[in-house]
């Protein structure tokens, strides 16, 4: 080998931000807070306030490697520390409020937390759950000196300690593969499990997110993530903005149709992202006041399978393209997005439509995609043949936070538990997590397939398809839903609709109303349905 010979510079999540405050220093940042006012920044002013941070996390006592936890919104004082702790070389533990209280003891404990910044919301939480603690040594609340309050925890004020401090910092040189944020999948079977990315990670896939096969950032556009910072760094936007110069607005956690409205047409915002829950708020609180989406041009959804209806109606009513993405706490956690070619334009509008609604996304430069079918043979890519879907790439896992193995085989490939088929145009769909997949009578039911039909039924506001056990067939489809406030709906309507729509055998042996329980990252919990339901079709 002959060396290369430029500069070996690591990659380091810092950098991001020294670049914003240097390009783009008058970008704004806005955000909302927890009964505070909003308040305006920019990369400028975040970039000192995120040095103060630093400063006074080291007198806090934190060092290289420790984890720094939190419990928070999507704030401006979540997005410093996203800066600051892995600036110090430290790793940033960003935990989600909305898990089980014994979840969140568990993660705490296994990341061995020293310090535990939270916004107001959650000092109840703080408090019950702080005798359980076994590392955490110091609680901040995330608030300014007007609104604190220090709790049975005593807790410090996020403000008080910034205020404390003045300008400049020395920031380390930190290896690029050095751990820098720690984020733990929601363990919807056995203990959470903990994804530790490297700085190289995250600036690799932050460059890659602004692309324009991905998310097409600009100068121009008005960044609002709405897929919370505490899961999978809010799909890495507070990372991906500032290095394309966005200005970046953070809703806190207020995500119900009219709080999104109120700043997406105050604050411009051009471009926005989030799980299928949240926009099905949107689009009912747009129909409900007869209100226009203001300047917002482009929605990212992903988490679960964006319906059909959601991407249609954004765009035949409000003129928003809708972009879906596929991705996965162990994939950082942008995988693919769906974006059109050239290829699949010549086919014609109608037909690119389809396949951006419909498919999870589009081989990306970064992740190397590949269907696995039970033969163990790559399936060909032909849309049709389904198979374990397996990732590779400098984002993806090799192995979790303490694991005793790597979850990547000796070629790299990590299986990511999800079933989905590839086309000719390079474009992978989802067709179940594995776990979901209906087996009926040998064959495969896509629970997705039946729920993207019969979430476009009128009336329908969630659709959720789960395998019952069957005496004859082993599993059969059992259709939950839960219907639009004030909907008159019978499940003979729903069978009727879906009738022409899909084949025979695919058919509902029975559709239920009920109200669909979310998991705390806003997916549909079919593990609660499946249990509630097992009993069905057998008697
Ligand atoms: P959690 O299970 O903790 O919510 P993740 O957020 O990492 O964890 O969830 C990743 C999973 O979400 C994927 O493996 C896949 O099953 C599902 N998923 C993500 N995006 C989509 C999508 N666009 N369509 C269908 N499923 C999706």
């Amino acid at each position: 080998m002959i060396p290369g010979l430029m500069q070996p510079r690591p990659l380091q999540i810092i950098d991001i931000l020294k670049f914003a405050a240097t390009a783009h220093a008058g970008v704004e940042i806005v955000s909302r807070l927890v009964d505070e006012p909003i308040v305006r920044s920019s990369y400028g002013a975040e970039m000192a306030r995120t040095e103060r941070c630093a400063k006074a996390l080291q007198k806090l006592g934190v060092r290289s490697g420790d984890r720094v936890a939190t419990l928070a919104w999507n704030t401006h004082r979540h997005f410093e520390l996203f800066y600051a702790v892995p600036g110090l070389g430290a790793v940033l533990n960003t935990v989600n409020p909305r898990l089980f209280d014994e979840q969140i003891v568990y993660i705490l404990n296994h990341a061995e937390a020293r310090v535990l910044l939270f916004d107001k919301t959650f000092l109840p939480l703080v408090e019950r759950l702080a005798p359980q603690l076994t590392h955490v040594r110091t609680f901040v609340m995330l608030s300014g000196e007007g609104a604190h309050a220090a709790g049975a925890v005593g807790a410090l004020c996020y403000e008080a300690l910034i205020a404390a401090e003045q300008d400049g910092f020395v920031w380390p040189t930190v290896d690029e593969n050095a751990g820098a944020v720690l984020c733990y999948t929601s363990g919807t079977t056995g203990d959470p499990k903990g994804v530790l990315y490297s700085h190289r990670a995250v600036v690799l896939h932050a460059m890659a997110s602004g692309l324009a096969s991905a998310f097409g950032f600009s100068a121009f556009d008005v960044v609002m993530p709405c897929s919370s910072m505490f899961h999978a760094t809010a799909w890495g936007l507070p990372f991906a903005a500032p290095i394309n110069g966005c200005k970046l607005v953070l809703p806190c956690e207020k995500m119900d149709g009219a709080s999104l409205q109120e700043l997406i047409v105050s604050e411009g915002v051009t471009f926005s992202g989030g799980v299928p829950t949240i926009w099905t708020m949107y689009l009912a609180h747009l129909q409900q006041t007869g209100q226009r989406p203001g300047k917002l041009a482009r929605v990212v959804i992903g988490g679960s399978a964006v319906p059909r209806a959601m991407a249609e109606t954004f765009k035949t009513a409000y003129g928003v393209q809708v972009l879906q993405i596929w991705g996965m706490t162990e994939t950082t956690p942008l995988g693919v997005v769906a974006t059109a070619t050239p290829a699949l334009a010549a086919l014609g509008e109608d037909k690119l439509d389809d396949a951006i609604w419909t498919r999870q996304g589009r081989l990306q430069f970064g992740i190397e995609l590949r269907v696995v079918t039970d033969e163990g043979e790559d399936a060909p890519r032909d849309g049709e043949t389904s198979g374990a879907l397996m990732v590779r790439g400098p984002w993806t896992i090799q192995r979790y936070f303490r694991g005793a193995k790597d979850v990547a085989d000796a070629d790299g490939w990590f299986d990511t538990g999800d079933i989905a088929t590839l086309d000719s145009f390079g474009f992978m769909r989802i067709t179940d997590r594995k776990k979901d997949v209906i087996k009926s009578g040998g064959e495969w039911i896509s629970s997705i397939d039946l729920e993207n039909v019969a979430v476009a039924c009128p009336g329908v506001k969630i659709a959720a398809v789960i395998g019952a056990p069957h005496p004859k067939w082993e599993e059969r489809p059992v259709l939950v839903i839960e219907p639009h406030e004030g909907a008159a709906i019978t499940a003979e309507d729903v069978l009727a609709f879906l009738q022409p729509r899909i084949v025979k055998w695919w058919t509902p042996d029975a559709v239920v109303f009920d109200t669909v329980p979310l998991t705390a990252t806003g997916k549909i919990d079919k593990k609660v349905l499946r249990e509630r339901y097992k009993a069905l079709l057998t008697g």
